[in-house]
């Protein structure tokens, strides 16, 4: 067919936006939106839609102890919760998986996701040493033989499989990161690492300074993803005086500031300078509604409680998964808008000994 001069830019162009436009467009073009995915068990698991049509995981949530992680009579978030939703939206492969840190409330989804969909990259601190797990371990191996294996399947031909075990010898497409790395999530995002620091903290610590818990936890990679004016920051369960002291002597306070946040530690742990340094407009918590107390706190704990007391006082606008359930922030690069699945209204109160 022979086209006349003028009609071959919109053809190209036509042509063009069917095979690089398309899937974009569909989930909202120009816009990064983030939904904090309620779960049925403590965890977190964050799906962050990208402008140029990426989807990301930020953790992958819990796993009921009930039946092991996924199995029968058990919960596991991938299987249960987030591929339910990914499916929904559309989607039939996640682009990237970020685990902030190997506890199972976090990584409680990661296996059966990466034995069941096509994850392309796998990311997390690099952590090893005293508190990691043979769990842990065991998914952190297995992202390393599949996570961007799946790239080498749109390869057809007789290098195929020899790629692939090259690809596999050479730990597939997953990526150990520390503060400074940046992650590329696509054009219109700045991906930033701002910890942990490549010497960990508190890794040299008497094991009676610091439990194998909190050195997990104050470990997390802490990401700043940035979408033009906004800036999202997710802290996994980072807290503690080392961590504020790390943060405030590397990261200009100008570039901690956050336009929406994720609450350390589900909101358990909000910090004593955090809250200020980052002064975010929205703080969405993932948390169950109350948690049963034990022999130091003996009382039920509400992190979400905690986090809208802390953070709405500072003048943050706070979203528990427990109360709002699902919460959604679409970044336009200028704005967000948020929207939960459901209202709270109103707040429950705080329990007298929370609310000291
Ligand atoms: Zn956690």
């Amino acid at each position: 067919m022979i086209l006349h001069d003028g009609s071959v830019k919109p053809i190209l162009c036509a042509a063009l936006f069917l095979v690089l436009g398309a899937r974009s467009w569909l989930i909202g073009a120009g816009q990064l939106t983030v939904t904090w995915l309620e779960l049925p068990v403590h965890g977190l698991a964050v799906v962050l839609e990208t402008p140029s049509g990426g989807v990301f995981l930020i953790d992958t949530g819990g796993a009921a102890l009930a039946g092991g992680n996924g199995g029968p009579g058990g919960y596991d978030a991938g299987r249960d919760t987030i591929a339910p939703f990914l499916a929904g939206r559309g989607r039939t492969e996640i682009d990237g998986m970020l685990l902030s840190h190997p506890h199972g409330d976090h990584f409680g989804g990661a296996l059966w996701l990466l034995e069941h969909w096509k994850v392309r990259t796998f990311v997390d601190n690099g952590y090893t040493g005293r508190g990691q797990t043979e769990t842990y371990l065991k998914i952190r191996a297995r992202a390393q033989q599949t996570a961007g294996v799946y790239l080498l399947d749109r390869i057809a031909g007789e290098k195929a499989d020899a790629l692939r075990s090259t690809a596999q010898k050479q730990g597939g497409n997953y990526r150990a990161v520390v503060a400074g790395d940046r992650l590329d999530w696509g054009p219109d995002l700045d991906v930033e690492v701002l910890s942990p620091p490549a010497e960990y903290l508190g890794k040299g610590a008497d094991a009676k300074k610091v439990s194998d818990h909190g050195l997990l936890n104050q470990n997390s990679i802490v990401l700043r993803v940035q979408h033009g004016k906004n800036v999202f920051l997710f802290p996994g369960d980072c807290y503690g005086g080392s961590f504020e002291h790390h943060l405030t002597t590397t990261v200009k306070p100008e570039h901690l500031k956050a336009t929406v946040l994720t609450a350390p530690h589900h909101g358990f742990n909000p910090g004593t300078n955090f809250p200020r340094m980052v002064s975010a407009q929205i703080v969405v918590a993932s948390a169950l509604a109350d948690y049963p107390g034990n022999a130091t706190t003996p009382y039920p704990r509400s992190p979400g409680l905690h986090a809208h007391r802390v953070f709405g006082a500072i003048g943050a606008t706070v979203y528990v998964t427990a109360w709002h359930g699902n919460v959604r922030v679409v970044s336009d690069g200028e704005s967000v808008k948020a929207s939960v699945q459901r209202e709270s209204e109103p707040w429950p109160e705080l329990p007298k000994s929370v609310a000291k």
